[in-house]
């Protein structure tokens, strides 16, 4: 894949028919790890924010793209002007903890657990003016606990991921999307802001191109 010259070309979904209402009677926020779709449409999700390369930008503006941005509202803050950058290009953030315990959430109290997503929100929207209804648990580790606090938080749905790229490839299940392991409608797919996001946005653009999917708005279809 080249690292430059014109993006794999990725039509954008519509909105579905009728979007998937989900439960939102609690006491538990709702898990989604797959959209439920007949078509052919993906999720592009990007997490944590940690390095900003400023080609993000130009790759936003000329993809098109719905990418939903799940961010550690203390990284957000460090550089409010990149991430606001990357929402006018159709970019929206969604809760990812303040910092991204490296102890893994589903083994905090409850309180722990509130500060983290609640308080991730509360910053989050601060500096963007939108309330986060998505919430990803870093390393998509949680418990009972963390779904209740997700709800009392105002978070819609707890978001996982099927397919993610590790060393430069698209992978679902440890094998690399291709013929053999081919996408299916309403996966969720993760990269993260890491130095090589050029090439790997590139490289996921082409798998979901290859494949003849689209891709579309995360919040369109969760409501
Ligand atoms: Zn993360």
């Amino acid at each position: 894949m080249s690292a430059t010259g014109p993006l794999p070309v990725v039509p954008l979904a519509p909105p579905p028919d009728g979007p998937l209402k989900l439960d939102q009677s609690g006491p538990y926020a709702p898990l989604v790890t797959r959209i439920p779709t007949d078509k052919k449409i993906v999720f592009i999700t990007m997490d944590d924010g940690t390095t900003q390369a400023p080609v993000a930008q130009d790759l936003f503006r000329e993809s098109k793209l719905p990418v939903t941005m799940f961010l550690i509202s203390h990284t957000a803050a460090s550089n409010p002007k990149y991430f606001k950058g990357l929402v006018q290009k159709g970019a929206r953030v969604e809760d990812h903890t303040v910092t991204h315990p490296m102890m893994n959430l589903n083994k905090r109290s409850a309180l722990y657990q509130k500060n983290q997503i609640c308080g991730a929100s509360k910053q989050l929207k601060g500096i963007f003016g939108i309330q986060p209804t998505l919430f990803r648990p870093p390393y998509g580790l949680y418990n009972e606990t963390t779904l209740k606090i997700a709800h009392d938080c105002g978070i819609h749905a707890v978001v996982m991921w099927e397919g993610s790229m590790i060393g430069g490839g698209l992978f679902i299940n440890q094998h690399e999307v291709g013929p053999r392991n081919p996408l299916k409608p309403g996966m969720i797919l993760l990269m993260h802001f890491t130095p090589h996001f050029n090439e790997d946005y590139r490289v996921l653009l082409a798998a979901i191109a290859k494949s003849g999917y689209s891709v579309g708005r995360l919040t369109d279809y969760l409501q």
